[in-house]
């Protein structure tokens, strides 16, 4: 009996898994078709500095509005279109997208901000359209040091050729960099000095329980007195509560994003647009 059931329990896990790679190529399939079905949007999330509360920078996030599974969240079709290669062609979408979002702004509320994109390591290994972005900002009225790539700590490990030219492209031509979800991945603190990176993003994971957990707390100073040692300034994602948010301040944290002070939402909730404006001084302030 117990025979039978190891092999119905198999049965059981290799039907699960050739569900699984149904609904991964349905869902390859319907990503291709969700530019032109105008299923994508972007969202922004506001990110602040802590000693003033000033609105410094937005990430842009991307999302998906599935037809008849409703919301998809990137981390489940950014890897699908990594591996698919489609991530270049949704990469160029979200170019064209940021720049439009900008056009219906008041230049003037951009003023000192930046716009932080997430740009997968697949992107930096084939760089042409990042480097199409640069050319088309270098000829537009906005300046290159407003906008921020997010990268990982994968990107830096090993970098080809390809991406290493292309990092000092970026660099050259003004574009910040971050690390993204910085902790979680290799701590091969090396890159750190080999790139000139601006900001160090210290991922959710070390803040969820920053103000219970002793561990939590230790890495988090430790990161941030490292960070600013190496010139370089902090960013905490995932800042839920106040007392995160006091903790984080203690330690000289530079900036926080996270639901306790906005949810990513639409680029017009953060931005004044191109008609009626307001004044500037009171939406760059929080409290
Ligand atoms: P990320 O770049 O680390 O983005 C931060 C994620 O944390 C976002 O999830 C954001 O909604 C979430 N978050 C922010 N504040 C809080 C908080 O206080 N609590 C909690 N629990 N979560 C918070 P999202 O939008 O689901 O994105 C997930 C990941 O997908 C991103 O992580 C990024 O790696 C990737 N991604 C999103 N948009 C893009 C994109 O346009 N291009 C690429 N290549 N990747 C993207
Ligand atoms: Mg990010
Ligand atoms: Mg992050
Ligand atoms: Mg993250």
């Amino acid at each position: 009996a117990a025979k039978r059931a190891g092999k119905n329990q198999y049965q059981f896990f290799t039907q699960l898994m050739q569900q699984e790679i149904k609904d991964r190529i349905s869902l390859t399939r319907d990503l291709r078709s969700a530019i032109d079905h105008d299923e994508l949007h972007l969202v922004y999330q506001p990110i602040y500095r802590l000693h003033d509360f000033a609105l410094i920078k937005a990430e842009a996030l991307i999302r998906w509005e599935h037809p008849t599974r409703g919301s998809i969240p990137p981390s489940v079709f950014i890897p699908i279109a990594e591996e698919s290669g489609f991530i270049i062609e949704l990469g160029k979408w979200i170019f064209d997208q940021v720049l439009h979002d900008l056009s219906n702004i008041n230049p003037i509320s951009l003023q000192g901000m930046q716009i932080g994109l997430n740009i997968s390591p697949v992107q930096f290994a084939h760089p042409q359209h990042l480097l199409a972005f640069i050319k088309r900002l270098e000829r537009s009225n906005i300046p290159c040091e407003r906008f921020c790539f997010e990268i990982t700590e994968g990107l830096l490990l090993e970098p080809s050729k390809t991406t290493e030219d292309t990092l000092q492209m970026v660099r050259r031509s003004g574009i910040k960099l971050s690390i993204d979800d910085f902790g979680t991945g290799y701590s091969a603190l090396g890159y750190l000095k080999k790139y000139q990176i601006d900001y160090v993003k210290i991922d959710k994971s070390f803040i969820k329980n920053l103000e219970v957990d002793n561990y939590d707390f230790i890495l988090c100073r430790s990161i941030i007195q490292m960070a600013h040692e190496l010139n370089m300034e902090l960013i905490a994602e995932g800042v839920e509560n106040a007392q995160q948010e006091n903790i984080l301040k203690v330690m000289n944290c530079d900036y926080i994003q996270g639901f306790l002070h906005g949810r990513p939402g639409l680029f017009s909730a953060l931005f004044e647009p191109t008609l009626a404006p307001r004044s500037h001084q009171k939406l760059a302030t929080k409290h």
